[in-house]
C-alpha cells in the first residue's frame, strides 16, 4: 500500500536511495498510483518495444487468458435501485445539515472532514444510480427489478470465481507472448466471461507492438464459431479445445426433462425430403431459418396432434403444450469444420498443453508475488492502472531474469 511506502522511504536504504531521502507522502504516491493513465501506457508500450528489440518477443504465439481480481467491495455492498434513490436523497440532506453546521464549527478541520466525507458518500451513490443503466446497456440477463449494484464499487460485477462462489470482482485480461512469457498486452473488463475478449486482445497486441500474432491459444471459454471464423479472416491460427455441443446439449435436455432415447440425435433426418423423423416414427417438417451471427441453424415441427396423443411425450417435450416438439440442424461452418479437424491433431494438442503453463504463470506472480489478489483501489479506471503497473513490474522482472540468463551465458 501506499502507507507503507511512505514508512519504508523513512528506514529502508533502497527505498531512501531510490528517493535521494526526500520525503514521501502516501497520498502522492496513491494519486501517482491511478493518474497518468497515458503516461503509464506509453511507458508500457515503451518496454515492450525494447524488450522486442533484444529479441524477447516473438509474437509467434500469444496465449489469452483472464482472470478474475476482487474488487474493493464487499458482496453485501449490492443494493437495488429504490434503496440507493433513497440513499441519495439521504445523503443530500446530510450535507445540508453539515455545511450548516460547519458554519458554526469551530474546528474547521473536523468540520471539512465531515462535509467532504458526506460529499463523497453522495457522489459514490449518484456513480451507482448510473450504474443501473450501464448493466441494462450490457444486457444484464436479471430484471430490473433485481438488478444490484454495489454502493462501494458501482462499477464492479459480481462474478464466478475459480476456487468456487460469487464475489464482485473485475476480469484482467492478458496477453502472453509464449516465447519468454512477457505480458504484451493487458486489459480489465467487466463481462465476467471470456468469449468477447479474444478480439480485442489480438487488436491490443497489434496496437503495443505494430502486428498481430501469428497463432494464439486460449481456453475453452474463447471458443465459439465467431472466434474461430473472426481469427480465420485475420490470419491468425486459433488453438483452443474442441467445443464440446454434445455436452452443452445434454445439460440443457436434463434440465427440460428429456430422456436421452429422445434426444435431437435419436432423430433421423431425410436430405430428400429435408425432414426429421421421430423415434415414434412421426414427421418433423421444416418449419423456418434462425441466424445468431455465424451460427445457422434450421428448425423442424411435429404435427401438435402427433405430440399431444403420444405415448411418450413426458419423456420427449413435457413442455410443450402448444405446440408439437421441434430439434434444429446446424449447418457446420467450414471454418468451425478445419479448427476441430485442426484441434484432432497431435501437434494442436501439443501446443495447448503449453497453453497452462505459459497463461497462467504471469496470473499467479502477479496475485501470489505482488498480492494482487483483491485491488486497493475502486473504478473501472482506476484498477486499470493498477492492473497496468503490475504487469509493467511483471515485465520489468522477466526482462532483468532473462538479461542476467544472456549475461552469464556470456560469462
Ligand atoms: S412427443 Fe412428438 S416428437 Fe416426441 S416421440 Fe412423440 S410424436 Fe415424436
Amino acid at each position: 500500500s501506499a502507507r507503507a511506502i511512505e514508512q519504508l522511504c523513512e528506514w529502508d536504504p533502497a527505498y531512501q536511495w531510490l528517493t535521494g531521502t526526500a520525503v514521501v507522502n502516501a497520498h502522492t504516491l496513491s494519486d501517482f498510483r491511478v493518474k497518468h493513465e497515458q503516461a503509464l501506457k506509453e511507458l508500457f508500450v515503451q518496454i515492450l518495444a525494447l524488450l522486442s528489440a533484444d529479441g524477447l518477443i516473438a509474437l509467434e504465439r500469444v496465449m489469452q487468458d483472464g482472470t478474475k481480481i476482487r474488487a474493493s467491495a464487499a458482496s453485501d455492498s449490492f443494493r437495488k435501485k429504490e434503496r440507493i434513490e433513497q440513499g441519495i436523497k439521504q445523503a443530500k440532506e446530510q450535507v445540508a445539515a453539515v455545511d450548516e453546521m460547519a458554519e458554526e464549527e469551530t474546528s474547521r478541520r473536523s468540520a471539512k472532514a465531515r462535509q467532504r466525507a458526506q460529499r463523497e458518500r453522495k457522489e459514490r451513490l449518484e456513480a451507482a444510480l448510473k450504474e443501473f443503466e450501464e448493466l441494462a446497456a450490457e444486457g444484464d440477463h436479471k430484471g430490473k427489478e433485481e438488478r444490484r449494484v454495489s454502493t462501494s464499487d458501482p462499477q464492479a460485477r459480481v462474478m464466478k470465481q475459480p476456487g468456487g462462489g460469487f464475489a464482485p470482482s473485475y476480469n484482467v485480461q492478458l496477453n502472453t507472448d509464449a516465447a519468454n512469457g512477457v505480458v504484451v498486452a493487458v486489459e480489465v473488463v467487466q463481462a465476467g466471461n471470456d468469449f468477447e475478449q479474444l478480439t480485442a486482445g489480438i487488436d491490443r497486441v497489434k496496437q503495443n507492438l505494430g502486428e498481430s500474432p501469428d497463432q494464439v491459444v486460449a481456453d475453452g471459454g474463447y471458443v465459439s464459431r465467431d472466434n474461430i471464423v473472426e481469427m480465420k479472416s485475420r490470419g491468425v491460427e486459433f488453438i483452443g479445445p474442441q467445443c464440446d455441443e454434445q455436452g452443452k446439449g445434454k445439460s440443457s435436455y436434463e434440465g427440460r426433462g428429456v430422456s436421452p432415447a429422445y434426444y435431437s440425435s435419436q432423430f433421423v433426418y431425410d436430405a430428400a425430403s429435408d425432414s426429421f423423423r421421430c423415434p415414434q416414427g412421426k414427421i418433423l417438417a421444416y418449419e423456418g431459418k434462425e441466424q445468431h451471427n455465424t451460427q445457422v441453424s434450421y428448425r423442424y415441427r411435429a404435427q401438435r396432434s402427433d405430440c399431444q396423443g403420444c405415448p411418450v411425450k413426458s419423456q420427449c417435450c413435457l413442455g410443450n403444450r402448444v405446440t408439437g416438439r421441434s430439434i434444429h440442424r446446424s449447418e457446420e461452418l467450414a471454418e468451425v469444420a478445419e479448427f476441430r479437424h485442426q484441434m484432432q491433431s497431435e501437434q494442436a494438442r501439443e501446443i495447448y498443453r503449453q497453453r497452462a503453463q505459459v497463461a497462467e504463470t504471469p496470473n499467479l506472480w502477479i496475485k501470489a508475488k505482488f498480492g494482487l489478489r483483491q485491488f486497493s483501489v475502486r473504478g473501472l479506471s482506476k484498477v486499470r492502472m493498477e492492473a497496468l503497473w503490475a504487469c509493467l513490474t511483471y515485465n520489468i522482472c522477466v526482462w532483468m531474469r532473462l538479461r542476467w540468463r544472456q549475461s552469464a551465458a556470456v560469462a
